[in-house]
């Protein structure tokens, strides 16, 4: 039996650190909505191993991919003795805020669900993928989200409208996660939180459409004074009529969003042919999708 997924991206609506914890990750509050930029995933059952097989700049085949521990660690937890081979396209850049690989495990993870009949609630899925990643367990349910723990934990809130256009660009470089991290450590953790803010907004309708109003990501200060170039790309983007530019994770990708009855998108890619990644993406109600 084969299996055919896409696995979507994601970006932050909304992330404030809450502070650093004992085991090293940090106490996050964010708000995720999957987005259209995929990833294409072609899964096959053969005799015996994992194999992955990815094909995309910066992205490891074999052990190394995400992926490969997500089919690894359902094989055993679920006590399968046959194996399957993983093709992944990808059109996701990786390294970049969108949570590529993490979207990737998630889509394997439910891919084998169903190629190895397996009964089991998503929320179990969700525990084990939160052991590869802490974005994992929110690519299993996909639209928008308030995720809190170190990500991990995940409640679903009602997806932004599809007929939204975001810009989304990949800089051509990266910023380092941990550096960024690192440097939050140093200063910016000691500023006032505005978690309330989102808490507010969650309390009053649970509605991401408000909070696209209110983009907030507590990274983006480290992430601009550690890359300056970032304002530049983010002031092109505001340019082109993106109301509102935002990092999405640690970056280095931007998204804005785009005015309604914008039409010229091939003409607004156009814009950006120094960039690592430029597409146009709608918000998505699902982490990942079975195609046929
Ligand atoms: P996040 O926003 O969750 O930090 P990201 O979008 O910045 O994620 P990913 O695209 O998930 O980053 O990739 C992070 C690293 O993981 C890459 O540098 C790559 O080497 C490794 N990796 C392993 N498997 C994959 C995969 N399937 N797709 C992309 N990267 C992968």
């Amino acid at each position: 039996m084969k299996i055919c997924l896409e696995s979507y991206a994601k970006v932050n609506l909304f992330l404030e650190v809450l502070g650093e914890r004992t085991d090293g990750y940090h106490e996050i509050e964010t708000v995720m909505q999957s987005v259209s930029i995929r990833d294409r995933i072609d899964m096959e059952e053969k005799e015996e191993g994992i194999e992955v097989v990815a094909e995309g700049a910066g992205v490891p085949s074999g052990e190394e991919n995400l992926a490969h521990r997500a089919a690894t660690l359902l094989r055993r937890e679920a006590g399968v003795r046959a194996g399957c081979s993983i093709r992944i396209r990808k059109g996701i850049p990786a390294a970049a805020g969108l949570g590529g690989g993490s979207g990737d495990a998630a889509a394997v993870l439910a891919g084998l669900h169903r190629l190895w009949r397996l009964d089991w609630p998503r929320e179990r899925l969700a525990a084990l993928g939160a052991t590869i990643g802490s974005d994992v367990p929110f690519f299993l349910w996909g639209g928008a989200a308030l995720c809190t723990g170190r990500g991990e934990i995940v409640e679903p809130l009602p997806s932004l409208s599809q007929r939204h256009r975001f810009l989304i660009v990949t800089p051509p470089f990266q910023v380092s996660t941990r550096f960024i991290y690192n440097e939050l450590n140093r200063y910016a953790l000691t500023r006032p939180k505005v978690w309330s803010k989102v808490k507010c907004v969650h309390g009053l309708g649970s509605d991401p459409e408000c909070m696209l109003h209110r983009l907030w990501n507590r990274l983006e200060e480290v992430a601009f004074s550690a890359r300056p170039s970032l304002r530049e790309w983010a002031d092109r983007m505001e340019r082109l009529g993106c109301s509102r530019v935002l990092l999405s994770g640690s970056g280095p990708t931007l998204f804005g969003l785009l005015p309604r009855g914008e039409r010229d998108e091939i003409g607004i890619l156009s814009r950006f042919p120094d960039s690592r990644h430029a597409s146009i993406a709608h918000p998505t109600t699902t982490g990942y999708r079975f195609m046929r």
